[in-house]
């Protein structure tokens, strides 16, 4: 069992394939993209496999693969087929946008991918085609659609709220009532470059960066759907015991409406910070271990997974255990984006 310097218990790796994405959401990149790395900056998959196989040796029992946008990798199944083999790993799970999910669910499924985040946040076509630069609501959708079909449970969705964008959050609790799909409503976290108190966090020339304005904290989110809910005549949305909750790895609040069969969920760093409960490491595409999201003290990991020395992986992996931060300390900006770190 791996444990960090506080004693928390780390069994729970997000691994980054790909800083790069089929879409641009104005919250995680600018419209240009960020400047990708070359090819041969980002981990080979068999790089990728020697970590979480050392990692997995050293407590960590759940992966999840996430990006920029994972599909977009080519090889993407294969991956997910070689980590699943891996003794001792208990789970895979893939954060998405959705959009790929038509063409590699059911591959993906077979492969022994065993759960999948779906990231939307509007379901206005237009507003979510503003949001992504450009991506196509009923592809994301489909996504939707490809991920039950193809048998996947639990299966979640990611909604990033952001006051400026004006989404309307009712809608989405709404998909929980007759689909067994569980909605989880994410504050906007400050990252990205430009970190200035209130200044510019990722974002986009439009204006659509992090500042305070534009976080709406949890209690906020819930008081607005439940209250939404009651005058749809959806009635009272009433908190889920832990035991009843859709099965997860983070730090989730759970509600439903009665007679749901989905939840609604908050993810809330900012408001209630988790970090005491914090059960993660992240790498990098580029072969960073990030200890905490909101800190850039990172530990360079892409040598020693180059030169193959199982124990130098071993070393670096202990080493990132002991580094790992008490607090995020409510940090604002971090060097590298969203799409560069996976979430
Ligand atoms: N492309 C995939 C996707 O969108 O699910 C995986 C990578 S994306 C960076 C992972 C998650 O981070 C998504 O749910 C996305 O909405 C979320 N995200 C990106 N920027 C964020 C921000 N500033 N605050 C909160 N969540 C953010
Ligand atoms: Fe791409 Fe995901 Fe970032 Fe949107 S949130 S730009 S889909 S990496």
């Amino acid at each position: 069992m791996a444990t960090d310097s506080f004693g928390r218990r780390i069994d729970y790796l997000r691994i980054s394939v790909t800083d790069r994405c089929n879409l641009r959401c104005v919250y995680c990149m600018p419209e240009e993209g960020v400047g990708w790395k070359s090819p041969d900056e980002i981990l080979a998959f068999e790089e990728i496999e020697r970590f979480a196989e050392v990692a997995v040796e050293e407590g960590i029992s759940k992966i999840r693969l996430t990006g920029g946008e994972p599909l977009v990798r080519k090889g993407i199944v294969g991956h997910v087929r070689r980590l699943r083999a891996i003794t001792g790993l208990e789970a895979i799970a893939l954060t998405t946008n959705g959009t790929l999910l038509p063409r590699f669910a059911s591959e993906l499924a077979e492969a022994g991918l065993t759960r999948v985040n779906v990231s939307l946040d509007s379901l206005d076509a237009d507003v979510f085609a503003r949001i992504t630069r450009g991506g196509s609501l009923e592809a994301a959708l489909a996504g939707i659609d490809a991920a039950f079909h193809a048998g996947f449970s639990p299966v979640k969705l990611n909604v990033v709220v952001v006051r400026s964008l004006n989404q309307d959050l009712l809608q989405f609790a709404r998909m929980t009532v007759d689909r067994p799909l569980h909605v989880r409503f994410i504050e906007y976290m400050p990252v990205g470059t430009d970190a200035e108190e209130g200044g510019a966090c990722a974002g986009d020339s439009a204006g659509h960066h992090w500042t305070r304005s534009d976080h709406v904290p949890s209690d906020e989110i819930l008081t607005t759907i439940g209250d939404a809910g009651q005058s749809a005549g959806l009635g009272e949305l009433s908190p889920v015991a832990r035991d009843d909750a859709p099965g997860g790895w983070g730090p989730a609040r759970y509600y439903r409406f009665p007679d749901a069969v989905g939840t609604v969920g908050v993810i809330t760093p900012l408001s209630h910070h988790f970090c005491k409960e914090c059960n993660r490491l992240r790498l990098t595409a580029d072969g960073h271990i990030r200890t905490c999201l909101f800190s850039d003290e990172e530990i360079d990991a892409s040598e020693v997974l180059r030169t193959g020395d199982k124990e130098a992986v071993r070393a670096v992996i202990r080493q990132a255990l002991e580094s790992k931060p008490e607090d995020h300390n409510m940090r604002v900006g971090t060097d590298r984006r969203m799409s560069q770190i996976g979430g």
